[in-house]
């Protein structure tokens, strides 16, 4: 028989061990369910410690699927209800896909592995982003996708989890086995004593600050070598990202901020006159599947392996975990009983 968790309501609350975007949504839909959550985060409010500071924060789950699992695609079409549901301010301006004309064999083989995209030509690119008028011919549009940024929206959520009634502790490093009741576990890279296949990707991305150039939505080149992509900040600010290494190096080499620099500077010329505000790098946590796994073992529930996708699938994995604390729901996929 399924196993059930009932709310903890009164009594012990549920304990949420990590506030990244995976500890944030599970402790925020848990909270406006009506339990009593505690987010526990060792570091304070800059959420220096985490990966999610470096992510890009795009919700492309259409874009994804060239390089990923059908269950990425699934999760991340539901999280984006669940993103427009609970932090209504998520900007879905879509996102753009460009390739020079000597990579059009890539350019095809995305838009054939991929769904959900409109073909534009060159007035077609004009139209959707001014300042890339004139520098390309042709471009898939994918209307349905947003994107957020990690350092505004992790406080806003934060902020969600305490007006629902939660509370989120900073500078709080916890421990599973010292805290009474219910335990989510969502500590990514650092849960490697309880998820021993667990491994970091080092993502390397760099923050620039141009006003030459104003962009309204995530843009990905395809590039045998360089593929990348740039997302808008606020104030003219824009993130050129990232690598993808097989090293849990916390550094940026020189090559891979020589190519990042490089294949933005072939999107548009003026990224060449741009001021670099931030280097810095992230490792995403991933199961050797690079899939998310939920882990049920008795009264603790681990959350991790969301890779190269915390951002996308969080909504959908929190989604999933209250389920399972209220009804006993499992999802066969993504859940498994320890
Ligand atoms: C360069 C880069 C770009 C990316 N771009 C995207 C993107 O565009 N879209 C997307 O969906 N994903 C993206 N990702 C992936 C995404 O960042 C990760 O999947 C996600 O951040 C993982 O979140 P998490 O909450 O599991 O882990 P983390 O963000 O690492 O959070 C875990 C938290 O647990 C805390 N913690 C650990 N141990 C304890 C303890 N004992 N007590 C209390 N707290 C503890 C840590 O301090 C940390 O804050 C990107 C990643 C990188 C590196």
């Amino acid at each position: 028989m399924v196993q059930k968790l009932q709310a903890q309501q009164g009594t012990s609350p549920i304990h949420v061990i990590g506030a990244g975007i995976a500890g944030s949504w599970q402790a925020l839909l848990l909270a406006k369910a009506g339990h009593a959550v505690m987010l526990h985060e060792r570091s304070d409010a800059a959420m220096a410690q985490g990966t999610s500071r470096w992510a890009g924060g795009m919700l492309a789950p259409y874009c994804e699927r060239e390089g990923s699992e059908p269950l990425i695609t699934r999760l991340g079409v539901r999280s984006l209800d669940l993103w427009r549901r609970h932090h209504p301010s998520t900007p879905f301006n879509g996102s753009l896909v460009i390739a020079h004309p000597r990579d059009r064999a890539d350019y095809e083989r995305f838009a054939r592995l991929t769904s959900h995209h409109r073909r534009l030509d060159a007035d077609g690119v004009m139209r959707v982003e001014p300042s890339l008028d004139g520098r390309f011919r042709e471009a898939l549009f994918f209307p349905d996708e947003g994107h957020v940024e990690p350092r505004r929206v992790l406080p806003a959520l934060h902020a969600g989890i305490r007006a629902a009634g939660g509370t989120v502790k900073f500078n709080s490093e916890a421990r599973r086995g010292d805290l009474d009741g219910t335990v989510i576990d969502c500590r990514g890279i650092a849960a490697r004593d309880v998820c021993p296949d667990l491994r970091g990707v080092k993502g390397e991305e760099i923050t620039i600050e141009t006003d030459e150039i104003e962009l309204s939505r995530p843009v990905r080149l395809l590039h045998p070598r360089w593929p990348l992509y740039i997302i808008p900040r606020e104030n003219h600010r824009f993130m050129i990202g990232a690598t993808s290494i097989e090293s849990e190096d916390s550094g940026v080499t020189v090559r891979s901020a020589l190519e990042l620099l490089s294949a933005a500077y072939t999107v548009h010329p003026a990224f060449g006159e741009a001021r670099i505000i931030e280097i810095g790098s992230g490792l995403r946590p991933a199961l050797p599947d690079n899939l998310p796994r939920i882990v049920i073992d008795g009264r603790t529930i681990t959350v991790n392996g969301l890779y190269r996708h915390g951002f996308l699938l969080a909504p959908a994995l929190a989604e999933l975990t209250l389920n399972f604390i209220t009804s006993g729901t499992i999802d066969n996929e993504v859940m498994q009983c320890a």
